[in-house]
């Protein structure tokens, strides 16, 4: 369990990165107004505009799942639930918290998803490993070619 003086500095945390969002946000808007007030000087070219709003899409995007994680780790900070990890339970250290303020993983079972994640990456590289590949070059000389 997180003391209150814990918790208090992770919702400090939290609500501090929510409003750099905020003001990145804005000045996104800010941005995209202009672009508005520009159009029918018709002096950037099409490829150009598309490029530009499919940027502050993505932007917009990544705004939007990021404000998420951070509302919903700041219910889970309310609800007392922030330093259980979501897979298997266990506490989230304090540490752990106050570094990746909106990680809902123990350390343990964030490092099992990633070694999963790189497993799956390797299996769809190359099935050619079938475990003795190795043997087979042995003996043989194959590095004196000469
Ligand atoms: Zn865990």
């Amino acid at each position: 369990m997180l003391t209150e003086s814990e918790k208090a500095q992770i919702r400090e945390v939290l609500q501090g990165a929510k409003k750099r969002l905020a003001r990145t946000g804005q000045d996104a808007l800010s941005y995209s107004m202009n672009h508005e007030r520009n159009i029918g000087r018709d002096s950037i070219d099409e490829s150009m505009e598309e490029e530009i709003f499919s940027t502050e899409m993505r932007l917009h995007d990544r705004e939007k799942y990021l404000f998420g994680k951070i509302d919903k780790q700041l219910a889970r900070l309310e609800s007392g639930a922030i330093d259980t990890c979501e897979s298997c339970g266990e506490v989230i250290s304090f540490k752990r918290l106050l570094a990746r303020p909106v990680t809902t993983l123990c350390i343990d079972c964030k490092e099992q998803h990633e070694r999963e994640e790189a497993a799956v990456e390797q299996a769809g590289r190359g099935g050619a490993l079938d475990g003795n590949a190795g043997e087979e070059m042995g003996g043989a000389g194959a590095t004196s070619e000469e």
